[in-house]
């Protein structure tokens, strides 16, 4: 069995509207090149000034992630020379961290640190282009100590992490890309090879997985820091021998040390919103929904806020099934998120509200909750204009079903023969004939009196 060590450094672009040290805006969808200014350009003789949001959002998420605050934080220069950073050094917390000694989902975690986030470099075939937009943006970074025995966990962490962040209102699902994450991994006690720069969640344990293969199959492993390609899923060596030292961190000093007191701390913790974990024990008692159930919905904002605000009107028990697994299977099937999709609240309570009266049945709600995930409607109007009202006749169904056995005498036989199967495919037939509007369990009642 290979023994498997990783840590994780975790950059995530916090949810500011202007960067770390100067006023222009940090929005994604402008031209490149034109949220700057001389201090995110790092022109001569700018000066840089902290912005507070900055300082606000990353202090929520060392308290949500239980560390330890530094009351004095300092600002460092890291040096180094490449194209997307201009001033040569890039401004982050290296001596004195804002916080330390964390602990999500048991793993430690060693520090979270203030940076600001480089330029963005675009490879054009041979040329490469550089956009400033993304300098200056404020980034945490969190890094772990090398608790992490597989690449799986590090993704399970990380969706953990994100929805930790997504409740602090720092993060939004949709800019998954936001965060980038560099890895250490070592088999076996061996040499530490670190992944750098791996973009989304899922990309993080492809990568790792494809280093562990490769350093199973090499004898020689070096001490090396190694890029990830997504398109080809592998790993490939960018430098090595390079340690922290290289880098000639001095403090900062155009920036203060960052100090808060008592209150800021007090202020900071009592703001903190209800997290997920809280919100699964909460609604676990107020819903009286199973704790499963409760961890799978609050595991994503949109997904709890959907559920409490149908719970409140229909069965919990109902809603929880409809959202757990109905919603997510939709989804799923048509390879979209959540937050991707326009769901009004009042559409999904009509739709649920005629499954609970029995008014529609299950395959035809699901029917309806492919469209809703397409365009927003009132479930109530189609139902009614396409008359999708359950059958609940007996007579209308019995004349359905002797139909359906009359064109199926082959299943039927088959049936009789002790097939029990055969006998869906009549099922099947009065399903289709009535749109998914009769109750299969009734159906299939009737045609086994039918056939007696
Ligand atoms: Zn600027």
């Amino acid at each position: 069995m290979t023994e498997v060590k990783i840590g994780c450094e975790f950059h995530i672009q916090l949810n500011t509207k202007t960067k770390i040290f100067c006023s222009c805006s940090t929005s994604s969808s402008e031209e490149p090149n034109t949220n700057t200014c001389p201090t995110c350009l790092g022109l001569p003789g700018s000066k840089p000034a902290f912005n507070k949001e900055a300082l606000n959002q990353a202090l929520k998420v060392a308290l949500a992630l239980n560390c330890k605050i530094n009351k004095r934080s300092y600002f460092s220069r890291k040096s180094y020379f490449y194209p997307d950073l201009p001033k040569n050094y890039q401004i982050t917390q290296y001596e004195t961290p804002i916080a330390t000694e964390g602990k999500l989902e048991g793993i430690r975690i060693k520090r979270i640190h203030l940076e600001e986030d480089p330029g963005k470099l675009v490879h054009q075939g041979a040329i490469t282009l550089v956009d400033y937009n993304r300098s200056g943006i404020p980034l945490i970074e969190v890094v772990t100590e090398p608790d992490f025995k597989s690449p799986n966990e590090v993704r399970l962490f990380l969706r953990k992490l994100t929805t930790v962040l997504e409740y602090l209102k720092v993060y939004h699902r949709k800019s998954e890309l936001s965060i980038r994450t560099d890895a250490n991994v070592s088999i076996n006690n061996g040499e530490r090879v670190e992944i750098k720069n791996i973009t989304g969640v899922k990309p993080v344990e492809d990568a790792l997985e494809y280093e562990i293969k490769r350093q199973e199959k090499e004898k020689n492993i070096v001490r090396e820091t190694r890029g990830y390609d997504a398109d080809k899923n592998i790993t490939y060596t960018l430098r090595t021998k390079e340690t922290e030292e290289d880098y000639g961190y001095i403090y900062d000093p155009d920036l203060p040390e960052i100090s808060l007191t008592d209150e800021m701390l007090k202020e900071s913790k009592e703001s903190l919103p209800e997290l997920a974990s809280e919100r699964a024990i909460r609604i676990i008692k107020q819903y009286k929904i199973s704790k499963e159930d409760a961890e799978v919905l609050t595991q994503e904002l949109k997904l709890a806020e959907l559920f409490e605000a149908v719970a409140k009107d229909i069965s919990p028990g109902l809603a929880a099934k409809w959202l757990r697994r109905d919603l997510a299977r939709v989804l799923h099937y048509n390879k979209k998120e959540l937050h991707d999709v326009e769901l009004e609240e009042s559409h999904l309570k009509e739709l649920l509200k005629l499954v609970e009266e029995k008014k529609i049945t299950d395959q035809v709600a699901g029917k309806i909750l492919e469209k809703l995930i397409e365009k927003p409607f009132s479930p109530k109007e189609y139902v009614e204009r396409e008359k999708l009202i359950k059958i609940t006749s007996t007579d209308d169904l019995r004349r359905l079903c002797l139909e359906a056995i009359a064109e199926n005498l082959k299943a039927v036989e088959d049936y009789k023969k002790g097939e029990e199967k055969a006998l869906d495919f009549v099922v099947g037939s009065v399903m289709k004939k009535t749109r998914g509007k009769a109750d299969p369990v009734l159906v299939k009642e009737l045609i086994k009196k039918e056939i007696r």
